[in-house]
């Protein structure tokens, strides 16, 4: 059954269509299909070269990174960068820089110990009644910034069938846990069936209420997102879908009518940015990707510190900049649009909320406080 998107009108119109870019003579049959998407990824650098002009300093960090880090940008994503420019915030995301190649003293290789929290391979289980199950390590673009650089694009780490059922039946004995995040890599990366596979045992699960799965390809790759996958999910409702735009040039007309399906056929959607350096460390640029969210439909969830995975300190910013963020936010746009900034601690404390101190002055049952405005109020307590 075809999902008809209702969305139709004039918001529609304020996000522009990606295009097709250099892949202009392929058939729309086939810049559509994200088989066809995943197979024609950009991996390598004379790939590379045809999408956009490559700078010496990309050249070299290929060299070396790719080894540890894959390259794999898909055609549709790569439209978006700017062929000239390598501090496009797109291209910054996408294509290796030699800065990856620092490692700091302080830079961990694990920085959230999500191997350490695992009782089976595959499933980190740190708070009583949640868990997050990795089912790929595939994803269709890697990011540069990515966490779990450490596993991600490397297909001898995957999770095998075998994994997988493992992960599974330790969630389904485990009747404490009633929230199971699908994570990877990205778990769309995953055909139908085996998603299916997942989806429906943990839905058996009496004990399980909340079901999220985490994906980057409403971004990298929206037409993953078919109305066949849509009417597959929906029977599992209540379904819970996080995303990861991270600058308003992502937030494209096919990520429009992508969102809008979703949302249509009842999922919830919320978005997870990174806070990265020379991307979108400024205020003006994350209003506009909140804004641009709320028309998709998507909420605001958290904007992340960028944390202390190796070979990523060139996309760290001071804490202040997310604080300033926040505070060109809140009460300047409704509260809608504004998400939580938080560190996820390293070495697994979890997420913890920063914001800008609105309390000037706490004495006894007299609170003195501070709006968006920095005007002074005073509130009793009885
Ligand atoms: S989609 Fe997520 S898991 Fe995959 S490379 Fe990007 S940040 Fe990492």
């Amino acid at each position: 059954m075809a999902v008809q998107i209702i969305t139709v009108n004039k918001v529609r119109e304020r996000f522009q269509p990606a295009g097709k870019g250099v892949w202009s003579s392929v058939p729309d049959s086939d810049w559509h299909s994200w088989i066809w998407q995943q197979q024609q990824r950009i991996k390598s650098m004379e790939q590379l070269e045809k999408a956009i002009n490559v700078t010496p300093d990309e050249r070299l960090a290929f060299e070396k990174s790719n080894e540890m880090f894959h390259m794999g940008i898909t055609p549709y994503y790569a439209t978006l960068m700017d062929k000239d420019d390598p501090n496009c915030p797109v291209r910054q995301q996408s294509v290796p820089k030699t800065s990856e190649l620092t490692i700091l003293a302080t830079d961990l290789e694990d920085p959230l110990a999500e191997e350490r929290d695992m009782p089976v391979p595959g499933v980190t289980h740190r708070y009583p009644d949640r868990v997050l199950f990795y089912t790929t390590h595939n994803c269709p673009v890697y990011c540069r910034h990515c966490t779990r650089k450490r596993k991600v694009s490397d297909p001898g780490s995957a999770a095998q069938l075998a994994q997988l059922e493992n992960g599974l039946k330790y969630i389904e004995g485990n009747k404490a846990i009633r929230d199971v995040i699908i994570s990877g890599g990205d778990p769309l990366s995953l055909g139908d069936d085996r998603l299916e596979w997942i989806i429906s045992r943990l839905r058996a699960c009496d004990h399980i209420e909340i079901i999220r799965l985490g994906s980057r390809n409403l971004v990298t790759l929206p037409f993953r997102i078919t109305d066949a996958f849509i009417n597959m999910l929906r029977k599992y409702h209540p379904i819970h879908i996080n995303t990861h735009f991270n600058h308003p040039k992502e937030c494209t007309r096919e990520a429009f009518d992508t969102a809008a399906k979703l949302a249509d056929a009842g999922f919830t959607l919320g978005n997870q940015a990174v806070l990265l350096k020379g991307v979108n460390d400024d205020p003006a640029i994350m209003k506009e990707l909140m804004h641009r969210l709320m028309l998709m439909r998507i909420r605001p969830y958290y904007i992340y510190q960028c944390d202390l995975s190796q070979g990523i300190s060139h996309f760290r910013t001071p804490i202040e900049k997310g604080i300033e963020i926040i505070e060109a936010l809140r009460g300047h746009t409704s509260g809608l649009c504004v998400p939580h900034f938080v560190v996820d601690a390293p070495g697994g404390g979890g997420k913890i909320p920063i914001m800008p101190n609105y309390v000037v002055k706490h004495e006894g049952k007299q609170w003195t406080l501070r709006n968006y405005a920095k005007k002074q109020y005073t509130y009793y307590e009885p």
